[in-house]
């Protein structure tokens, strides 16, 4: 199902029925009432909580942080993404009014999960940033951009963001309209090239506007004058900034994933946690997962 929901061509980020109305609607009661524990509540884990909920299962989301959301509660640094930040609120509030009990501060072990004694594992526990072992990315003037909303004071008025996926671009355009004289390093020869295809002339646009990009160079090493380089013809270039920004991508946390495998007797794994994707994804597989039980 979550392959067939991947390769629907007209997709709503917040709502998983958009371009599939043929199969109508309706989210039918199961037959047989089931006792369900969703691991995470990211975007996937919510949306997974409130479907099941919704069918008459009885719910348990169990979230390891203080606070409901996921990566999306990153996107309440940036004022033109704030929307996308509330939606974590507009989920819990949906999957609350459906009767899922929402459990904050509990990570879910092997040991918890059994436990429980639940008939359905849901994992949904996304993923991590990825840092490689450059030296000095993990020196005092880096911050990691999933951290950025609760580190921004760190980051001074020269910038050089290390990464220019959808995140990476998307902080750099923040901190530009912020004023701050910002630089960004990608590998790659393209920025963004998984952004949406309606978004990513907009985002180059705003990039164009705020932000002095550097593609095809390769990041040697973080200093605190900004990050050593070497660009496509060998030669070593010093990019400006005395804070740095971290946005090399993410990982699956594969370590959670594989020891949960076994501690229901239906066991899904979805979001990021399966691969890492996008918010779509990670609701439509939710969505389809929460059916299936
Ligand atoms: C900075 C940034 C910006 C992004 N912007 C966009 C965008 O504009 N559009 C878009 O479509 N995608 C965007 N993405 C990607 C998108 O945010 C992810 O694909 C999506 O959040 C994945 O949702 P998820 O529910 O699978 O996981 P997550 O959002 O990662 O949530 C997983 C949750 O599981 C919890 N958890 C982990 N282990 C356990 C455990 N053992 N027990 C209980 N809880 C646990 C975590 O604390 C977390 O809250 C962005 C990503 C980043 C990093």
């Amino acid at each position: 199902m979550a392959e067939r929901a991947a390769t629907s061509t007209r997709r709503c980020t917040v709502n998983p029925l958009i371009g599939r109305e043929i199969e109508g609607d309706e989210v039918l009661p199961a037959s047989v009432k089931k006792k369900v524990l969703v691991a995470g509540s990211g975007p996937g884990g919510l949306y997974a909580a409130y479907t099941a909920a919704r069918r008459g299962h009885q719910v348990i989301l169990c979230e390891k942080e203080s606070e409901v959301g996921g990566i999306l509660k990153s996107e309440q640094a940036l004022p033109f993404k704030h929307e996308m930040y509330e939606l974590a609120g507009t989920y819990k509030l949906l999957a609350e009014k459906a009767g899922v009990e929402i459990r904050l501060n509990a990570e879910v072990t092997k040991e918890y999960a059994e436990k429980e004694h639940a008939d359905a594992l849901i994992i949904a526990v996304g993923s991590m940033p990825l840092v490689p072992p450059i030296p000095g990315l993990d020196g005092e003037n880096v911050v990691i951009v999933n951290n950025y909303y609760l580190e921004k004071d760190k980051v001074g008025e020269d910038v050089v963001v290390f990464g220019g996926g959808l995140a990476g671009c998307e902080c750099a355009i923040h901190l530009g309209m912020e004023g701050k004289n910002v630089h960004l390093v990608e590998m790659r020869d393209v920025l963004a090239p998984d952004a949406n295809v309606r978004h990513r002339p907009l985002l180059l646009k705003e990039i164009e506007k705020y932000v002095t990009v550097h593609t095809g160079y390769k990041g040697l090493e973080v200093t605190k004058e900004g990050i050593l380089c070497e660009d496509k013809d060998g030669q070593k270039v010093l990019v400006p900034g005395r804070s740095v920004i971290c946005a090399l991508g993410q990982r699956s946390r594969t370590d959670v994933t594989e020891e949960l495998l076994d501690a229901a007797p239906f066991v899904r794994i979805i979001g990021d946690a399966a691969k890492v994707s996008s918010i779509t994804n990670a609701v439509y597989w939710g969505y389809h997962a929460a059916l299936d039980i």
